[in-house]
């Protein structure tokens, strides 16, 4: 629990609505969980007459709107990164929660469907100045340690290049396009998520089983800042120094990760069994970077997967980071909902 301290972890947990199966087969039984949104406190039923109680940053039930949403997990984010520092917001969660309902939604006619990766541009290219800085867009799936462009499925193999002297991360190859307007954008998303469907096609396998990553370049010019400031100088004269136009430079990175659920090892086998030890070793890898921020350990491991690495930069110093974990309300999962709050606790 943190507010606003950059370096570390803001957790919080969304709870979606009962689906109207969930409605029907359910309907005699009690939700798994109980948020108490003032208290920031979720409680997971154990039984008829005890639950565990669980802190969160942020509580939000399944009455909260996509802009409140927005506004509690993303906006503090998104604002640092216009200041110039690197952010992060990832949803984890077991498939069907709302990850992508959060992150990803697109919002059409009805825009106050639009999740955070819409609304975050939008905020993005209101506080810029398209003659002065520009904010470019790469999209990017994560499946089996593999990294492929999502804005070019040419790419499937994309590497990570670390800069030896700033520690800086960056991705050759990627498809890096400039955004000028909000359109584009959503246009931009679209081809991606088409792109995204396709190559999953072909590799047999679901959306949910692989990462998705959009990372959004800010690029601004600080024109002045102390440089242009007129100083005085020892014989009382004003110097004016001529105004050096400073480039700054951040990303803000969304993960809508791949689903969190257990892949049962005695019913799966192969293709799909290399898939889930993939998946397990890249989310286990997340949890203990996060932990490490966490605990303010000087050492965050990020070594161990690609999806670790490709965050580096994002972790810890003057980084932010917003995790949401999303949570459905079917006591049937309840298995599955205690594992996503225990990953959020340990961020936090
Ligand atoms: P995930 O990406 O975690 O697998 P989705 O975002 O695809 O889950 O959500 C699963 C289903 O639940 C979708 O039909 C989605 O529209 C719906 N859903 C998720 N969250 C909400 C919510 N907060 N309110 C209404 N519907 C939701
Ligand atoms: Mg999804």
């Amino acid at each position: 629990g943190n507010d606003g301290v950059p370096g570390r972890v803001r957790v919080a947990v969304r709870l979606r609505p009962r689906n109207a199966e969930e409605l029907v087969a359910d309907a005699d039984f009690a939700d798994c969980v109980e948020l108490q949104p003032e208290l920031k406190r979720l409680k997971l039923r154990k039984n008829n007459w005890d639950s565990d109680t669980y802190e969160f940053d942020e509580v939000l039930t399944e009455f909260a709107s996509q802009k409140r949403v927005y506004e509690v997990v993303a906006k503090p984010v998104v604002e640092s990164v216009l200041d110039g520092y690197n952010g992060t917001v990832m949803a984890y969660g077991q498939t069907g929660t709302g990850k992508t309902f959060t992150l990803g939604r697109l919002g059409g006619e009805d825009t106050s469907c639009r999740g955070i990766m819409v609304r975050s541009m939008e905020d993005i290219l209101a506080d810029i100045s398209l003659e002065t800085d520009s904010v470019c867009v790469s999209y990017l799936q994560l499946y089996m340690e593999t990294i492929q462009d999502l804005l070019n499925p040419v790419n499937d193999n994309i590497s990570i290049v670390e800069d030896p002297k700033t520690g800086d991360v960056s991705l050759p190859g990627a498809t890096i396009v400039e955004i000028r307007d909000q359109q584009s954008f959503v246009e931009l998303l679209r081809l991606g998520e088409a792109h995204r469907i396709a190559a999953n096609t072909k590799l047999n396998t679901e959306s949910s089983r692989s990462h998705a990553i959009l990372m959004i370049h800010v690029k601004r010019s600080v024109v002045g800042g102390d440089e242009s400031l007129s100083s005085e100088t020892n014989n009382g004269s004003h110097l004016v120094k001529p105004s050096k136009p400073l480039v700054r430079r951040s990303k803000l990175v969304i993960v809508d990760l791949a689903g969190s659920e257990r892949v049962h090892k005695s019913g799966s086998e192969g293709h799909m069994l290399e898939e889930a030890k993939s998946i397990n070793l890249s989310l286990s890898a997340l949890g203990k970077c996060i932990n490490a921020l966490a605990e303010n350990s000087s050492h965050v491991p990020v070594r161990d997967s690609k999806l670790t690495r490709l965050l580096k930069d994002s972790f810890g110093g003057t980084a932010r980071t917003s995790l949401i974990v999303t949570v459905g309300p079917s006591p049937r999962h309840r298995g599955e909902t205690s594992t996503t709050i225990l990953f959020g606790q340990r961020a936090m």
